[in-house]
């Protein structure tokens, strides 16, 4: 079973005894001690290994190695002689030496042999050694060859590898240097792009993960807080067969899908995790990376939410791929919903337009038929408004799109039998639907609003009946707040969200969306 271990860089034994109780508290099964500044006072090591509430690693990584060491090695390595000897019966799980420095000298490689187990240790010990390589730049290029070198060693217990991923693509390595593993090993890819291989870890067998006890406190590039491998992304739940979704945008590092996702894989039971994953805007980084996903068949990757900038470059991807396109998001020239269907095929969506429709009418309370003939006036023609427009169209709505550029309004509106017209002439335009698409109003401009719902042509015999704002922070804008205030029906941006979401859950999972919890999900991140 893979571990989760929680590393503590100790600069003093009350500060790292506290530490490794918290993370015990916190759910690690054990935990790395890096000495790097606390090599000096062999008692107080020898006595903070035997105090651990956790199994330990004990590491004093050198600062060429990205550690905090500045010594030589054969002061480092009498440390780890005196913590054998010393804490015999109740010494450290495993030495942790970088391959470097081992493979440099075999002086040191017998000073070690000494105190770790291993085939031909005379003496009785439990400590193993833990031989590893880190690079913090880039996927080193004799990657292979380490790892060769490192199982080789019959002192080696574990092979131990971390490096910079440049992309996404990276963890896959990650994943197949586990699954062919000779040894207990430990693979890892650092930085924003690594996550996945972080959290997937425990999918593929690995020894174990890293996890920071907080924000503060990590030891490695884009290493997740324990609280967060536990919490947001299933830890106790996965397995080999989990099932992996995500949200492929570019940037994704804000995205609150994460938190829903997992939130309803939790609420319901479902063997899945939804994890970030940021794919730089060209269609060739797309399309490697979705198509090495999909082949990578123990990945088990099922689908995913797309975001700006990837809308279109999913309804292409599918295209080449021969799977099936919602017509009306082939008509919407954007897809946000990516599902892998049970046979391997392919079908790209849109949650976005029906989750506009049903957020309208679900206020109003009424069927998608009723909407026909009813007058909407859309605010902006960007990528929210296209949604909205080819929702409300297909339903016979009589659409009217009023945009700052008027060009932009044109296309669109041509697109979609609806009219357009220049913003400003939205004053004195009369409708019974109100849908914002542009960010006037979102935070932190939160004073600003597109349209004066309280200066109304003729506020009393207006038909307007109902406002909804597509922006979701903040949760009430001040377009509401005063379309409230006039009595308007309202709608917040949250029910659009909530329901996009809700959709691409069911089209996964088949099981009905938890949509009560992905909407206190959204409010509670959103009132922190
Ligand atoms: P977009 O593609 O960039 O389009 C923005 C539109 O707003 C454009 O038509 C733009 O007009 C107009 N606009 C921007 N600033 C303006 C200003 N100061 N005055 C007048 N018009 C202005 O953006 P988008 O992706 O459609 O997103 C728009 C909004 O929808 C965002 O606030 C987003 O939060 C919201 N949204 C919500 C959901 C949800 O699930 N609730 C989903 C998607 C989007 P020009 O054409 O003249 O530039």
């Amino acid at each position: 079973m893979t571990k989760l271990c929680v590393p503590i860089m100790v600069d003093s034994a009350d500060q790292a005894l506290a530490d490794a109780h918290a993370a015990k508290a916190a759910g690690a099964d054990l935990v790395e001690l890096r000495l790097d500044r606390f090599s000096d006072d062999r008692i107080a090591a020898a006595k903070l290994v035997g105090n651990c509430p956790l199994p330990t690693i004990v590491t004093i990584r050198p600062n060429w190695e990205g550690g905090d060491y500045d010594g030589d090695d054969m002061h480092r390595i009498a440390l780890f002689e005196y913590l054998g000897v010393a804490c015999a019966g109740q010494g450290p799980a495993y030495f942790d030496v970088e391959l470097a420095t081992y493979d440099r000298s075999a002086n040191l490689r017998q000073k070690v042999m000494l105190v770790v187990d291993h085939p031909g240790q005379p003496r009785l010990t439990d400590t193993g050694l833990i031989l590893s390589s880190h690079d913090f730049n880039t996927r080193p290029p004799d990657l292979i060859r380490r790892i060769k070198t490192m199982a080789d060693y019959g002192s080696c217990r574990v092979v131990k590898l971390a490096w910079a991923a440049r992309s996404l693509r990276d963890n896959l390595e990650a994943f197949e240097v586990i699954e062919q593993r000779h040894k207990p090993t430990i693979a890892l890819c650092m930085g924003e792009h690594g996550l996945m291989s972080r959290v997937l870890a425990k999918k593929f067998g690995a020894l174990l993960t890293f996890a920071a006890i907080d924000d503060a406190h990590g030891t490695a590039p884009g290493q997740p807080t324990i609280h967060e491998l536990k919490s947001l992304y299933r830890w106790d739940a996965l397995n080999a067969d989990t099932q992996v979704f995500g949200v492929i945008g570019d940037p994704v590092g804000h995205s609150m899908s994460p938190a829903i996702h997992n939130a309803g894989f939790d609420g319901t039971n479902y063997d899945g995790v939804y994890l970030p994953m940021r794919i730089p805007p060209e269609y060739e980084h797309f399309k490697a990376t979705v198509g090495s996903f999909l082949a990578y068949e123990s990945l088990h990757f099922r689908g995913a939410s797309v975001t700006i900038p990837h809308k279109h470059n999913l309804l292409r991807f599918v295209e080449e791929m021969q799977g099936e396109i919602e017509p009306l998001a082939a008509q919407i020239g954007a897809a946000n919903t990516l599902t892998v269907r049970d046979d391997g095929s392919l079908y790209a969506s849109n949650t976005d337009y029906a989750a506009a429709l049903d957020s309208v009418c679900d206020a109003l309370k009424i069927q998608r038929d009723a909407l026909q003939s009813k007058r909407v006036a859309v605010l902006g023609a960007g990528g929210a408004a296209r949604a909205v427009v080819a929702g409300f169209t297909a339903h016979n709505a009589e659409v009217t799109v009023f945009n700052r550029t008027l060009d932009k309004a044109d296309t669109l509106a041509e697109g979609f039998d609806a009219h357009a017209a220049a913003f400003d002439d939205i004053n004195s335009a009369d409708f019974d639907i109100l849908i914002n698409c542009t960010p006037i109003g979102m935070h932190p401009n939160e004073d600003a609003t597109p349209y004066d719902v309280t200066s109304h042509p003729s506020p009393a015999t207006s038909t307007l009946r109902v406002v909804f704002d597509t922006i979701y922070n903040p949760v009430e804008t001040k377009l509401l707040r005063e379309a409230k205030a006039a009595g308007c029906i309202t709608v917040s941006g949250v029910e659009m969200f909530v329901r996009q979401a809700a959709a691409q859950f069911e089209l996964w999972t088949g099981q009905p969306a938890p949509s009560d919890r992905f909407r206190q999900v959204v409010l509670d991140r959103l009132n922190t």
